[in-house]
């Protein structure tokens, strides 16, 4: 037994009938509705969410079959199950064709009680059925969609550094892939600047790590600030190392937005007393720029941004290197 209680209706063209089924499926677990002709019926069928008709074949105006005709025409009506009721010869099947698919079933005049008490009551059950399966069915798809939600918040999450709150490593990577390829597919220009900050260990060691990371902190926001085009990302890329991915930038391009993150981390004026630069918090850049290729090894790019990086730490730091980049 289940909660629900299924709507049926009833349709005969003599009151009488009428009373007599009602009777009959009194003790049946269904809310019965009557209708004494078609017209009544197929209105109670659009006013009430009945589960199951049934329906005498021989009644004037619109005989049982056009009913079912025009129930099968109308997205509300057309799956609800039928029973005909009628008083035609069992060897007049044919008459049905066209009916057999889908929940239809038959009971022929006069009336057995206890067949058609069997009978509602199979449709009855597979009503309550169907009720239960697409309760289920309802409240698997609110859970799917929560489970769906709550992937996309851990595969973002997974992508954040947890210290500053920019993409990390994994974030990078699969920007970086992206952007790549579709750089290959436009033939567009694709600069990339590697960021490392100048003697942090020694900033490290005069304020204490806290200090440390609510120094990463600040450059980190510092370098999104920097960064003025939709599709331009700055990730973290370990430790005091960052890394900035400019598509659709020429090497010009590249070279100011490496040299305004420069001058920006520069006029933060975070005191790094023991630093030999300026005593204050400075950073080293690798700029690199090419137009990427089928086949070009992207790795190398970010190895030749390093070396350029390098080169600026052996110049003196606080400054911009250039790579070249030939495949
Ligand atoms: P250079 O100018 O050549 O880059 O010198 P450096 O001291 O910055 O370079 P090095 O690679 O020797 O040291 C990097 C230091 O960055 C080591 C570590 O103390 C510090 N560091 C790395 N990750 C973190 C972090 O998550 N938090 C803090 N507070 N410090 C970090
Ligand atoms: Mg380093
Ligand atoms: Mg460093």
């Amino acid at each position: 037994m289940s909660d629900y209680i299924t709507k049926m209706l009833i349709v005969d063209d003599i009151e009488a009938n009428l009373v007599a089924l009602k009777a009959i499926l009194k003790s049946e677990n269904a809310q019965v509705f009557a209708a004494n002709s078609g017209n009544q019926a197929l209105k109670i069928l659009l006013e009430k969410q009945i589960d199951i008709v049934l329906l005498d074949v021989q009644m004037p105006n619109m005989n049982g079959f056009e009913v079912a005709e025009l129930m099968r025409s109308n997205t509300r009506t057309k799956d609800i199950p039928i029973i005909f009721v009628t008083a035609i010869n069992k060897e007049e099947k044919n008459i049905f064709r066209g009916y057999e698919l889908g929940a239809v079933d038959y009971i022929y005049k006069p009336i057995n009680n206890e067949i058609l008490k069997s009978k509602v009551n199979v449709f009855i059950r597979l009503n309550e059925q169907k009720q239960i399966i697409e309760a289920k069915t309802e409240a698997l798809k609110e859970k799917i969609e929560l489970l769906e939600i709550a992937e996309k918040k851990l595969s973002q999450l997974a992508r954040i550094d947890d210290l500053t709150g920019i993409l990390n490593r994994r974030g990078f990577e699969e920007e970086f892939h992206r952007e790549w390829s579709r750089a290959i597919i436009y033939r567009s220009f694709f600069s990339l600047i590697m960021i490392d900050i100048d003697d942090f260990k020694m900033y490290n060691d005069t304020y204490g790590h806290v200090e440390g990371d609510k120094c990463l902190i600040q450059v980190a926001k510092t370098f999104e600030k920097s960064l003025r085009r939709p599709f331009d990302e700055v990730a973290r890329y370990g430790g005091e190392e960052f890394v900035v991915l400019l598509p659709e930038t020429d090497e010009n391009g590249a070279l100011l937005v490496a040299e305004n993150i420069r001058k920006s981390i520069e006029a933060l004026k975070i005191k790094n007393q023991e630093a030999p630069v300026l005593g204050h918090v400075t950073v080293s850049l690798g700029v690199i720029t090419t137009i990427p290729r089928i086949g070009q090894d992207k790795e190398e790019l970010l190895h030749r941004a390093d070396q350029a990086l390098y080169q600026a730490k052996d110049n003196g730091k606080n400054q911009v290197g250039l790579a070249s980049f030939e495949a």
